[in-house]
């Protein structure tokens, strides 16, 4: 029996200083006032990697209040998609000059492999030109059919103060794919990034005042959700929260949110379901499974954990993405062969490793992995792949978010029953599909209750199309024209022209 491909240490050299990471407030990197900081090892070497200020009240409230002074009297909401379009472009230009020093110190605090995380950045930089397209194609609506004495004006306005607030496993994307669109829209903002990956965030502001954003349009509060992200969602200077984390967070914010009323988008868990027809391309499709399972250690909001295989190819399927398991490089997350990374914490290694144990006592198989993983010349933690096959729709494992390296495995008879299964979790964020029948595909698209639809692919994802959850992942959409959108407000606009006499009462 083949064993895993494991990647030892490559011996790289770490920096020999922590980044040492601070907040912006209104355009000066600061400091706590109470000196506080948060240190960060690499969860692949234990080293220290970097040591961020830890953001507390005084932060949180005086970055909100340059961002609300910024936006009610400065020049940004009122400046031309030109102007700041100008400005996105040369930010993602700056986003390419400094992708090697970017992605390092994603990989050394998330832990992903060297070779993803320049992905992740220049995917980033994509979506930073992608924004400032649509800060020049912004526009609103005219009604010109309103009578012979009316016009009509639908002016499109940014939101006003954006809180940001983002997770630790794309640090880099997942704020790009909300901060551009802020931009862009003419809003400012206050970024609080996770308290596990702070550093990228920090790069970022210093390339956007690089590039000639005006002080306070950006602010960023390093720390942890208790009290930088819980004061973002309650203050009442902040117009809007928009939120990729977890579920029972976002609750939290939905909640805190509602005293304020304030506007919340958010994006996240999801437990996504992959389903495979017995006519499927079995080979394909075992190698996207693979990737979509893998990829980022399965830390990924979009991880295609739930495969819902019909009963007859099930067996050679498995056999297929077992193979192909012990293929991929799990490892030293700084050696450009490795596929597979770190994991986050040790707490969360435990998290992982309760769910696959839990799945075994309850009667599921473990085709293959189920522990932890060691990597030579590394003392970091490190999960390796596993297939949990036999699962049945009531264990935790088939609707609960595992994220980790971690496949389930269920089986269906007929189509119904697919759907009814990929339907069944309380999440509604991506799915797939996977059979030769164009109809089938079709079909399964309609009906599947998912923000995102692949047909014989997984994970795919363009600047150009919408993002985001049904159900219990999210509300609102990222990228895209609604992208835009959601940090735009409608002003209505009606006026009166040529007759202007009113008769409501009589003269
Ligand atoms: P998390 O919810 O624990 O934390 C996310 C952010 O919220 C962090 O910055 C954290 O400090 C902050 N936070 C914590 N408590 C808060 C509070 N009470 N009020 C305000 N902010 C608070 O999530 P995580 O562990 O960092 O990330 C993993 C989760 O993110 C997974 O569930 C994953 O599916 C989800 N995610 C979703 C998407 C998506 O696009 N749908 C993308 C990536 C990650």
């Amino acid at each position: 029996m083949t064993e895993l491909t494991i990647i030892p240490s490559s011996g790289t050299a770490l920096p020999a200083e922590p980044f040492r990471a601070r907040h912006l407030i209104d355009g000066a990197w600061t400091d706590s006032a109470d000196g506080a900081v948060s240190e960060r090892h690499s969860p692949a070497h234990g080293a220290l990697v970097s040591v961020a200020a830890k953001g507390g009240a005084a932060e949180t409230v005086a970055a909100i209040a340059a961002a609300r002074r910024v936006f009610d009297a400065g020049d940004w909401p009122r400046a031309s998609g030109k102007e700041r379009s100008a400005i996105l472009l040369k930010t993602a230009d700056l986003i390419e000059r400094d992708i090697e020093r970017i992605a390092l110190i994603e990989t050394l605090e998330s832990g992903k492999p060297i070779t993803q995380a320049h992905a992740e950045i220049s995917g980033a930089a994509d979506l930073w030109r992608y924004a400032a397209a649509l800060a020049r194609t912004m526009h609103g609506e005219s009604h010109n059919s309103l009578g012979p004495d009316m016009l009509g004006l639908v002016l499109k306005e940014p939101i006003g103060v954006a809180g940001i607030i983002c997770p630790w496993n794309f640090p880099f994307l997942i704020v790009s794919q909300k901060l551009p669109f802020a931009l862009a829209a003419g809003c400012t903002a206050v970024v609080k990034p996770s308290e596990l990956t702070p550093s990228s965030a920090v790069m970022l502001g210093e390339l956007l005042q690089e590039a000639g954003l005006p002080n306070g349009v950006l602010n960023i509060v390093l720390g942890y959700g208790d009290p930088v992200g819980a004061m973002l969602s309650t203050h009442p200077s902040v117009d809007m929260v928009s939120f990729t984390g977890s579920t029972a967070v976002g609750k939290r914010i939905v909640a805190a949110a509602s005293g304020t009323l304030k506007k919340v988008s958010l994006e996240l868990g999801g437990k996504n379901p992959q389903v495979i027809f017995p006519d499927a391309d079995l080979d394909q499709a075992a190698d996207a499974i693979t990737f979509g399972v893998y990829f980022n250690a399965g830390e990924c909001c979009n991880s295609g954990s739930r495969i819902i295989v019909h009963e007859d190819v099930a067996g050679a399927l498995v056999e297929k993405v077992v193979a192909l398991s012990r293929k991929v490089p799990f490892g030293d997350p700084l050696d450009p062969r490795t596929q597979v990374g770190a994991i986050i914490s040790p707490e969360h290694m435990r998290k992982i490793d309760g769910y696959v144990k839990a799945a075994a006592e309850a009667g599921a198989g473990v085709a293959l992995g189920g522990a932890a993983i060691s990597v030579e010349g590394l003392s970091g933690q490190f999960y390796g792949p596993t297939v949990v096959t036999g699962v049945s729709p009531e264990m935790a494992i088939a609707t609960e978010e595992v994220f980790g390296p971690v496949l389930s495995v269920l089986t269906f008879r007929d189509a119904d029953e697919a759907i009814a299964l990929a339907n069944s979790a309380s999440y509604g964020l991506s799915a797939g599909v996977w059979s030769r029948d164009g109809s089938t595909c079709l079909d399964f698209a309609r009906r599947v209750r998912a923000g995102t639809v692949w047909t014989n692919t997984w994970m795919d994802g363009f600047a150009e199309l919408p993002f985001g959850g049904m159900k219990q992942s999210g509300q609102g959409r990222e990228l895209g024209r609604y992208g835009l959108e959601e940090f735009l407000e409608a002003k209505t606009v009606q006026m009166r022209i040529g007759d202007t006499r009113t008769a409501w009462v009589a003269a």
